[in-house]
């Protein structure tokens, strides 16, 4: 594969776009970025790095957070998660409280809010610390030694939480807690709140990408999990536009609302995104239409 030419290819469709969709204002730290900014990354399983436009900006990591906190469960073997989290399509938006309420605290997914703030519940639970054992994960797998909490974002999803802290209570009336709901949700503002580049996003993506093998080559996932972890991101990665995805692009994609999209082809690379403008459903405008420019040139899919 010319992953230089795909790239290429995928620029040029999306530079006509760039600018496009709304920073995610319910955030304030979210809403100052400046949305006339694009990054590309594709980090391939033999080692190579493809990189175009504004790939070593850092931005929130946001719920691309989701698939490495539930890595880091999944490789503790800890299958008392899935009492506590189910693994269906949710159809309704991510920070929805009304399916929570009428399905009694169980969170459809951990990759919508409330099901990620039962996993970085567990991990906390498992761990002592989710945001350490989530910190210290990506620094291995980026070889970014200092990658750390942007703590101004932090503070700023602390603050305009309401939502969060809405569906974290409504789980703890029915049992589905096990930390106070304060430091959960402490850890899971602060699991979001990682700075991150494009390029650093891919390689960190190709722990799922080599089937659960870490950078330095030890295996921290059984080979199933991730790629039950590539079945979630399909099917519930994106919020409600899940199946837009599917249609569309046919890899196991997550999003989140700092603009950063992770893309993974098993066995064959990672796949990073990133554009601040979001569209109606929480997912990067410019994101979605690169990885769509990327599944057209490269024929990648899992379907
Ligand atoms: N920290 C964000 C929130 O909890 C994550 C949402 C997202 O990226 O989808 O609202």
């Amino acid at each position: 594969m010319d992953y230089q030419n795909v790239i290429e290819q995928v620029m040029s469709t999306t530079a006509p776009h760039v600018g496009e969709g709304a920073v995610a204002d319910y955030i304030p730290g979210l809403a100052n970025v400046d949305p006339k900014q694009f990054g590309f990354a594709i980090a391939t399983t033999h080692g190579a790095v493809f990189t175009a436009g504004d790939v070593d900006v850092p931005f929130a990591i946001e719920s691309i957070s989701k698939v490495f906190a539930l890595a880091l469960v999944l490789a503790r073997k800890d299958t008392a998660l899935w009492r506590r989290v189910r693994r269906e399509p949710s159809g309704t938006p991510f920070n929805d409280l009304i399916e929570l309420e009428v399905e009694m605290g169980i969170p459809r997914n951990p990759y919508i809010n409330p099901g990620a703030i039962v996993v970085a519940d567990q991990l906390l639970q498992d761990t002592g610390d989710a945001v350490e054992a989530m910190r210290s994960l990506l620094r291995a797998e980026t070889g970014n030694p200092v990658l750390s909490v942007d703590s101004v974002i932090a503070e700023s999803e602390l603050r305009s939480g309401e939502r969060n802290r809405a569906m974290a209570y409504l789980m703890a009336s029915f049992g589905n807690m096990r930390n106070p709901v304060e430091l959960a949700l402490d850890h899971y503002f602060r699991q979001c709140s990682f700075s991150i580049t494009c390029a650093e996003l891919a390689k960190a993506g190709l722990l799922i990408a080599r089937h659960g093998l870490r950078a330095d080559g030890t295996r921290l996932l059984a080979r199933e999990d991730a790629r039950h972890i590539t079945a979630l991101m399909t099917t519930c990665g994106t919020y409600d536009a899940a199946g837009e995805f599917a249609y569309e692009v046919g890899l196991p994609v997550k999003s989140g609302v700092g603009g950063g999209l992770l893309a993974v082809v098993p066995g064959t690379c990672a796949v990073a995104a990133w554009g601040p403008g979001l569209d109606s459903k929480g997912n990067s405008v410019t994101g979605r239409i690169a990885l769509n420019a990327f599944a057209q040139a490269t024929g990648f899919s899992v379907f």
